[in-house]
């Protein structure tokens, strides 16, 4: 197995478009996995953890840009005004593995069980593919993960990170798993309140073949707090049966399977009982923080 060394963006991109492709290696926590069970044996692999083009965040104009090789310990230490994602990162593994493993690592594996995804999801962000001769391409979440491990990259592409507009709110990340940490996620869900916008959006994990959001939720949600008058005024108190139904109809949108890790039923529960714990939670801290 040969393994390419790039010092360059452009160097990475130009021996991604030679025959046949390499496959990209960043921290290697996925893929040293595969290589070490021989569930994978490419002709080469390309490490590309250290170029700089990929470590990197920028914020421009309302937006947030975050590079694939951005590890999760950093995100947890210096991306703290986004919640839900440092939640999320703070949940992957060990520390070794947070130390290592990537947002671009998660994106290129597409395991539905990524606990990235959901949030990228819930923040509607798009996904940067770039191929050698400058081409970029930007695709909004959904379309980029296509199914259980699929996505859209092309094998002459690379992951150069992803992008979303900021939103005002609060939001969080949770899981569920056998245990507390160094777990995949049995459920998981990201939510996200949007206060100029007025909306609530919900991102499900691990209880379908890709992330799902549940937009029959997400607007019963925003409704009930116009019509209670939540998003005017933080006190006042959304009904105790909304905050039910939210859960059941955010259970109705995964598309859960019986595995060995737990059953289809346990995890539409679990979905129901991560909504409900989530919008309590955002509504607390709308009150802390008088939503502003
Ligand atoms: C012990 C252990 C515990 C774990 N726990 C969790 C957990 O709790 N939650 C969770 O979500 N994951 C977990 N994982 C899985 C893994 O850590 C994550 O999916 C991580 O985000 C992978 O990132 P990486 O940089 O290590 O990816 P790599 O292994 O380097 O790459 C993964 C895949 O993405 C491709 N790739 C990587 N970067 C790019 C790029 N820029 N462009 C194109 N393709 C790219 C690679 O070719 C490969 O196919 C765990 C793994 C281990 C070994």
């Amino acid at each position: 197995m040969h393994v390419l060394l790039p010092r360059t963006l452009e160097e990475a991109l130009e021996m991604k478009a030679s025959a046949p492709p390499a496959v990209p290696i960043a921290g290697g926590t996925d893929l040293m996995v595969e290589l070490n069970f021989d569930r994978t044996r490419p002709q080469a692999i390309m490490e590309i953890s250290r170029l700089p083009e990929l470590n990197v965040w920028r914020r421009e104009n309302g937006t947030f840009s975050l590079g694939a090789g951005v590890p999760y310990s950093r995100i947890v230490r210096d991306l703290t005004e986004f919640r839900p994602l440092v939640e999320a990162s703070r949940t992957v593994g060990s520390p070794q593995i947070r130390n290592r493993g990537t947002v671009g690592g998660n994106l290129g594996t597409s395991s539905p069980a990524g606990d990235a995804l959901p949030v990228l999801a819930a923040y509607d962000a798009e996904v940067v593919l770039a191929k050698a001769g400058g081409k970029i391409r930007r695709l909004p979440f959904a379309q980029f993960m296509t199914g259980p491990k699929k996505n859209a990259l092309a094998p002459d592409e690379l992951i150069l990170g992803t992008r979303w507009k900021v939103v005002r709110g609060p939001g969080s990340f949770s899981k569920i798993g056998t245990r507390n940490a160094m777990v995949i996620a049995l459920a998981s869900l990201c939510l996200v309140l949007d206060e100029d916008g007025r909306s609530v959006r919900v991102a499900l994990g691990s209880v379908g073949p890709t992330i799902l959001r549940a937009p029959d939720a997400e607007s019963f949600a925003a409704r009930a707090m116009e019509t209670a008058g939540v998003w005017r005024d933080p006190f006042g108190p959304l009904p105790t049966r909304v905050i039910e139904e939210f859960g059941e109809r955010v259970a109705a949108a995964a598309k859960p399977i019986d595995d060995v890790r737990g059953t289809a039923a346990y995890r539409r529960h679990a979905c129901a009982v991560l909504a409900q714990r989530a919008l309590r939670w955002a509504l607390d801290d709308r009150k802390l923080t008088g939503a502003r």
